[in-house]
């Protein structure tokens, strides 16, 4: 599908009715996670014209709400639907800032490659966030830890029940205040290992960010909570009892010579954001930082033995979530160690003051967005 080159203004139309100011603060006060949005809403709309030539038009800022659409909507039925997760941070000048966003916009055109959706200009990726974000920023909270959670996705919306790729779509931002994911203090999740379910495999959509693979996540999630536990962690199913990841996150292993191991991209383990950064701030420290195959045994052996020191996961929401013991339906591989470990406190605390403009940016990784 060919497109069309286009520079895109974004025009607005104001919410004519905001929450009031009591409203947001009472949100922002206690934000929790996903569970409010702001007043607005940023919209691009992709359509193919009668030469087969493909465009992004109409780009707007529009009042948060409802979306119009027909039952025929291929997203509806064929889930051609992907996602981005990123966090807008109010540094202690009143500025706002969002981290690694070129890094997003790229994953986003990789995961548009992968369901045959169509690749979003960056800069248009960019100026949606800016857009949204400067008509939101009293939403993009103050509190230490809080962020804005900006929740880029492109849908199917072409009214069509044959199976092709849709030839309208429309790609729309929001935006969340999110406080702590888990619940405030950082102490160690429990994780269940699910033996009855895999998340993705060769060839198939692990890599890309959408939402059918959350949507089959969420069967080995129930498995999961039953077994009292958080989250669930997938195993590579074309690689015995080899780690991959979360259904939403990361995982890395520190061992006790403060070496960093975590499963390398194998074309079906999500390229994470945080992963990459954690992963950079470990060398900057001087660590050894291995991406390779880590099984399970390697796990409850490297765990007994006291090789493995710390476990944790890693993403957008909850950056850095230190992991406890790992059930399994053959026993429980105890957590190494007691709260969250020296390393992991460490690059944690890096991470997000840089995030958060406490801590110098090195790497460039901040790109002001009001
Ligand atoms: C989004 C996501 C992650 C984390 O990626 P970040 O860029 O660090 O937020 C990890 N695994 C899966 C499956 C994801 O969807």
């Amino acid at each position: 599908m060919t497109q069309i080159a286009n520079e895109l203004s974004f025009s607005q139309k104001l919410n004519e009715n905001p929450k009031s100011v009591v409203e947001r603060d009472a949100i922002l006060a206690n934000p929790g996670f996903g569970d409010y949005f702001t007043d607005h809403t940023a919209v691009v709309d992709f359509k193919v014209d009668a030469n087969g030539e493909g465009g992004w038009q109409n780009a707007r800022i529009e009042p948060y709400g409802p979306i119009l659409m027909d039952p025929a909507a291929a997203v509806l039925h064929y889930g051609q639907e992907i996602f981005e997760g990123m966090k807008a941070y109010r540094h202690a000048d009143g500025s706002i800032w969002t981290f690694r966003a070129d890094a997003n916009a790229a994953r986003l055109n990789a995961s548009a490659r992968r369901l045959a959706l169509p690749e979003l200009p960056v800069e248009t990726f960019l100026e949606s966030l800016r857009q949204l974000v400067s008509v939101d920023q009293d939403w993009v909270p103050s509190k230490d830890g809080d962020a804005l959670y900006l929740r880029p996705f492109m849908i199917a919306t072409e009214a069509f029940l044959g199976v092709r790729p849709a030839r309208e779509v429309s790609y729309r931002v929001i935006a969340s205040p999110a406080g702590n994911y888990f619940g405030g203090e950082l102490k160690p999740v429990s994780i269940w290992l699910t033996t009855t379910f895999a998340r993705a495999g060769e060839g198939g959509t692990g890599e890309a960010k959408c939402g059918g693979n959350y949507a089959a996540s969420l069967a080995a999630q129930m498995e999961a909570e039953a077994n009292g536990c958080k989250q669930v962690l997938f195993l590579d199913p074309n690689n015995d009892n080899a780690v991959e990841e979360l259904g939403g996150m990361n995982i890395f292993f520190v061992f006790k010579d403060g070496t960093l191991v975590t499963p390398a991209l194998n074309g079906h383990i999500l390229h994470g954001i945080t992963r990459s950064s954690v992963m950079q701030l470990a060398a900057d420290r001087g660590l050894k930082v291995q991406e390779r195959k880590i099984t399970i045994d390697e796990w409850r052996e490297g765990v007994a033995a006291g090789e493995i020191t710390e476990v944790f996961a890693c993403g957008t929401a909850a950056v850095i979530t230190p992991i406890g013991e790992l059930k399994t339906a053959e026993g429980t591989i105890a957590s190494p160690a007691n709260g969250i470990g020296e390393v992991t406190n460490a690059i944690r605390e890096q991470l997000v003051g840089i995030q958060t403009g406490v801590v110098e940016d090195l790497h460039g990784w901040l790109t002001r967005l009001a």
